[in-house]
């Protein structure tokens, strides 16, 4: 395995420094706001100006206004977003599953009607997959969608959609022949948020933010044509969308991690116990000695991952992807907080730790071993398709 980058991979990343070190996020101050909207606003700013410059949607191919680089390059610009301390996209879910979604699986017409929005982030989207009787069991969803004429009349609830509340477009994942087995049947569509009948209710996450919403769908009408990929055939790009998902994460997060390692170091030689600097504590010492490592690890093995996936796509790996990140996520934000102690729970005022940012992001932590598939469904489809054991 050749883990150097080449020189035209290092021009590369040389170029994305020098643009984000003349373009700093801190011109969005707003992107850092405790107020959801205020920071999905400034978010939105901080996406135009990027796009601008061509940095949205990089791995995209030229013909569709992205930049056509390799998926090492694409890693490299993630990391060194990361290393500027700028945020993740606000339109995340657009540019990195419905981009690559509607590139495979959607029409010409689609393509150049939805793409751009994505990439400008005038058009945010939101994944309507889960519902109240299926989450892990997506399979057994409800929401139904009727041919009615030239329309698809839509009626149904889904929850935990993020972003719903200020997206426009939503990628719903709909029942359109319930006589078919499960797994067929199931149709995906891209349905406008404001189309009469849709209900949208946001939910309070535990860290305070009100980041996904419940849906409701009331006879929602909308023409044929929002359907994406073929009728019935669904589940292969709901699959797909969880591929992407899962994995952009897993590749993108190794300079966060690391970041966050060196936060907690510092943090630990700032922090006093018993009089002393709280590195002297052994133990302290040891898991973050054990961070460290489990951050490197993840950096070789996004290396080993870039090489297979360009060879034979995204597949099951996924899972194992999104399973490493997420639970190594954990057990940092776990040390975090054992390093702050009691003043980890300190959201403002002088003695706030970075402005209440560590307790958010552990909080925030509790959730990535739930979404786009929990770990134990991960293990699940670890044990089912890559290592063959039974059932
Ligand atoms: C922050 C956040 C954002 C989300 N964003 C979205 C979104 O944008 N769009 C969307 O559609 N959904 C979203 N979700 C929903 C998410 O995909 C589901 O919560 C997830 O798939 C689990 O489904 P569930 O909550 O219904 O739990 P359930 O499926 O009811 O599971 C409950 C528990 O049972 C376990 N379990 C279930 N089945 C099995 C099994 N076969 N074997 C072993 N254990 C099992 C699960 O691991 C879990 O611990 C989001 C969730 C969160 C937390």
């Amino acid at each position: 395995m050749d883990l150097s980058f080449t020189p035209s991979e290092q021009a590369f990343r040389e170029e994305v420094r020098a643009w984000l070190a003349a373009n700093p996020s801190s011109v969005e101050p707003d992107l850092a706001s405790h107020d959801l909207e205020t920071r999905v606003a400034a978010g939105r700013r901080w996406q135009r100006r990027m796009h601008d410059a061509g940095w949205v949607g990089v791995g995209w191919p030229k013909e569709h206004g992205g930049r056509g680089v390799s998926l090492t390059e694409e890693i490299i610009f993630h990391q060194e977003v990361a290393r500027a301390g700028a945020p993740e996209l606000v339109n995340v879910v657009g540019i990195n599953m419905l981009g690559p979604l509607l590139i495979e699986y959607g029409r010409p017409e689609q393509k150049a009607r939805f793409l751009p929005g994505i990439l400008s982030g005038d058009d945010i989207w939101c994944l309507g997959m889960s519902e109240p009787g299926a989450g892990s069991d997506l399979a057994s969803l409800k929401t139904r969608a009727v041919l009615d004429g030239d329309d698809f009349l839509i009626s149904g609830e889904k929850i935990w959609s993020s972003y719903a509340s200020y997206s426009s477009w939503c990628f719903l994942v709909v029942r359109t022949d319930p006589e078919l087995p499960r797994h067929r049947g199931i149709s995906c569509l891209a349905v406008p948020m404001n189309t009469p009948g849709i209900q949208i209710r946001p939910l309070v996450q535990i860290h305070g933010d009100k980041e996904f919403c419940q849906l409701f769908f009331d006879e929602v009408r909308v023409p044929k044509s929002a359907l994406i990929g073929e009728l019935n055939r669904g589940w292969e790009v709901v699959l797909a969308t969880l591929h992407h998902e899962r994995t952009t994460y897993a590749l993108s997060h190794q300079v966060v991690l690391q970041q966050y390692v060196a936060g907690m170091l510092d943090a630990a030689r700032e922090a006093q116990r018993q009089g002393r600097s709280g590195i002297d504590d052994p133990l302290t010492r040891q898991k973050i000695a054990q961070a460290m490592i489990e951050v490197d690890v993840l950096g070789y093995y996004s290396m080993k991952r870039i090489g297979d996936i360009q060879k034979r796509g995204l597949g099951a790996e996924s899972s194992v992807d999104k399973l490493y990140w997420t639970e190594m996520n954990q057990r940092l934000q776990d040390t975090a907080m054992s390093i702050l102690g009691p003043y980890s729970q300190v959201t403002s005022g002088e003695r706030a730790v970075a402005d209440g940012r560590p307790i958010h992001a552990f909080l925030h932590s509790k959730a990535d071993t739930i979404y786009s598939g929990t770990s134990e469904i991960q293990r699940n489809t670890i044990a089912d398709l890559i290592l063959g054991l039974p059932r």
